[in-house]
């Protein structure tokens, strides 16, 4: 997809596929394997990433990042799709929650994580909070200026160790018109201090050597500067920027559904049976001529999503349209690749059933498909009263 891409942005594009031609795509089949980035290869692809200045590139310049706009970085976040999470977050994009941060807060955190010296986690997710973020145990209570941060976290995802998580915590309730509300502040917690316990988690079969660490509290003393934004803001706050990871998921998932068509496309035509190439059996044809199809809606989808966030128009919906429509249009041609290939398409010497399994996860992090359908339905039925 082509279309409306600058002459700057189009330099760099291929310097983004570059990079990944060298950097990411020939380790990706030893990545899967070993379920593990040798540290090595993470510190190269970090440092060759702010050589070419894509390291932090989604955040302002003004505080050292690239500065790119929402149509660079929807040209990036859709080439880093053909890939591992695993590798292409070696290439950080800091959260850009990280800009709520104030003071003595930007030296600390912001910077460092812009600059590559630290490593930040987003932790919201709970073993027993997690579509229901409402659910979260996890919870800090005043004593004096400071806060007790007690409870847990897990899935919380990440490609190495890092040196602070950003928790979200209840720290009370508030009476609103629809009832009882958790208020919900989030903290920056550093690792190593007393009572935070951070340890790699569960092994996720999508996107392996991609680590996911669970994150325990017990007792946690934090200092009342240890807040980002507001106290009783936290949701508010990651619901600014949730919105554009939405579209991000969208953008990967339609580089990756591009790099398995391709391959669709050439065993359909190189694969014979009955005399002739498998593409000429409809079935087959039909699949492909699909696939195309609903790549192109979904593309279209996450431009014109781009299109309304570079206006400040972007709405909850919009985001969670394109969550559901991209991840689930690349689960389908994951599937139907497989289907073509027959047998071949589960073999592990080939790289189709790592692709496969990577798509799955898309549908469920950052939101499954059914809260991004209730986040839909909500936006049709609200102004109605219902
Ligand atoms: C590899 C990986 C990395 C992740 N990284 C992070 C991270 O960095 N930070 C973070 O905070 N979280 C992270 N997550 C968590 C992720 O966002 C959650 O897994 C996701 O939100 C779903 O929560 P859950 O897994 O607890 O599923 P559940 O909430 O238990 O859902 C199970 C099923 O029930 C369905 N369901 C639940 N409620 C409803 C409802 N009201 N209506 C209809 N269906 C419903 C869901 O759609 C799903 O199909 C990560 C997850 C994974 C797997």
């Amino acid at each position: 997809m082509n279309f409306h891409v600058s002459h700057e942005n189009d330099l760099l594009l291929k310097t983004v596929r570059a990079f990944m031609e060298e950097e990411m795509y020939p380790h990706e089949d030893m990545v899967d394997r070993t379920g593990e980035v040798p540290e090595e290869l993470g510190r190269r692809i970090e440092e060759k990433s702010k050589e070419l200045g894509l390291f932090a590139c989604n955040l302002p310049e003004d505080v050292g990042g690239g500065g790119l706009d929402y149509a660079a970085m929807h040209l990036i976040e859709r080439e880093y799709g053909k890939t591992s999470h695993a590798l292409h977050s070696w290439a950080a994009r800091p959260t850009e929650i990280l800009l709520a941060c104030e003071g003595e807060q930007r030296e600390r955190y912001l910077l460092p994580c812009v600059a590559g010296q630290k490593r930040e986690l987003f932790a919201l997710t709970e073993p027993e909070a997690g579509s229901d973020v409402m659910g979260m145990k996890t919870n800090a209570r005043r004593d004096g200026d400071d806060w007790i941060l007690n409870g847990s976290k897990h899935f919380i995802s990440g490609p190495c160790m890092p040196d602070f998580a950003i928790v979200f915590a209840a720290t009370g309730e508030d009476e609103t018109p629809r009832g009882t509300r958790k208020r919900v502040t989030a903290f920056l917690v550093d690792v190593g201090t007393p009572g935070f316990d951070c340890r790699e988690g569960h092994k996720c079969v999508s996107y392996r050597g991609y680590k996911t660490f669970q994150l325990s509290f017990d007792d946690v003393r934090l200092g009342p500067e240890q807040i980002l934004g507001e106290e009783g803001k936290g949701l508010e706050l990651s619901g600014q920027w949730l919105g554009m990871g939405r579209i991000w998921v969208g953008a990967c998932c339609c580089g990756k559904a591009e790099r398995i068509l391709g391959l669709a496309t050439e065993w359909a035509a190189g694969r014979r049976q009955f005399g002739q190439p498998i593409g000429r059996f409809q079935a087959t044809g039909f699949r492909l001529a699909d696939a195309a199809m609903n790549l192109r809606a979904a593309d279209l989808m996450v431009t014109d999503a781009v299109v309304r966030a570079e206006r400040g128009a972007l709405q909850d919906a919009d985001a969670a349209m394109v969550k559901v429509y991209c991840s689930e249009m690349l689960n389908r041609i994951a599937d139907d690749t497989v289907q073509i290939y027959g047998g071949m398409g589960l073999m592990e010497d080939m790289p189709l059933q790592r692709l496969w399994r990577d798509s799955r996860l898309e549908r469920i992090w950052d939101g499954t498909s059914e809260i991004q359908r209730h986040i839909i339905t909500r936006s049709i039925l609200r102004p109605l009263g219902a």
